[in-house]
């Protein structure tokens, strides 16, 4: 079964480990995935919402992995116990709400224990990245992937007190800056293009043009006009 590009990158960040929680699995394909590959001995599968649950359930009876994956439903990592999990997953979801689950159950990510997360946002990137410095755990890898139309970003954090975010534009990983990302010019040009969207809409009011918001913009924009893409090249 081809799981498509998004999940395949998000099986190859996770390192291997004994148990997994995938946080909002829906389909329970990640885990499938994982175990697949050898990479996880077993998994929880959890998710708030029956549907999704009772479609994990599908999937784990139709690859006859009942001894191997759990569904439980529930809200993120309150479904797990301390201890229980060497690293969780979170895909397909916005940082807003993997911030929320983060919240929720501190008890369960800072279990000794528990060494990593996989975190694939739909949106609000960077601040998983100033989270990350504010709880003691490090950005060590980040990836984008193309799948469709669209690029997405993948971030590997482990528990690291005192780091500091190395990179001056929280925006994009640094990680990938660093590295040269194949896809990193496209991903800089899609941001700037964005941004020069909002400011040109805001240049139309005084108001606009004088706010925090457009100030923030402008330095976002500056910011990426610096990135090094790799051969010269800076997402133009
Ligand atoms: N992780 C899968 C993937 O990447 O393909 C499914 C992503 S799907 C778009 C998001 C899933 O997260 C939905 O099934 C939704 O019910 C679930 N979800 C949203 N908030 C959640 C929460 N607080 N706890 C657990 N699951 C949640």
């Amino acid at each position: 079964m081809h799981f498509g590009p998004r999940l395949e990158a998000v099986a190859a960040l996770v390192p291997p480990c004994r148990t997994l929680a995938d946080v909002g699995t829906d389909h329970a394909y990640l885990p499938v995935l994982l175990l697949q590959e050898g990479k996880i001995e077993q998994a929880i599968a959890g998710d708030v919402v029956p549907g999704p649950c009772e479609a994990a359930r599908h999937t784990v009876r139709q690859f006859h992995l009942e001894e191997r994956i759990t569904v439980r439903q529930g809200s993120g990592l309150t479904v797990v116990a301390p201890g229980e999990v060497e690293t969780a997953v979170m895909a397909g979801m916005g940082a807003e709400t993997m911030l929320q689950i983060l919240g929720e159950a501190p008890e369960v990510w800072q279990h000794p224990a528990f060494r990593h997360l996989v975190l694939q946002p739909m949106s609000d990137s960077c601040r998983l990245r100033l989270w990350a410095e504010d709880h003691g755990w490090a950005v060590v890898r980040e990836e984008l992937v193309r799948e469709g139309k669209r690029l997405y970003e993948l971030l590997l954090l482990e528990p690291s007190p005192g780091w500091k975010y190395p990179g001056s534009c929280r925006e994009v990983g640094d990680d990938l800056v660093r590295r040269h990302h194949p896809l990193l010019a496209e991903f800089v040009a899609e941001k700037k293009k964005k941004i020069q969207r909002l400011l040109t809409q805001m240049d139309r009011s005084e108001r606009a043009r004088a706010s925090r918001q457009y100030k923030e913009y402008e330095t976002l924009w500056k910011q990426l006009e610096e990135i090094d893409c790799g051969n010269g090249r800076n997402g133009k």
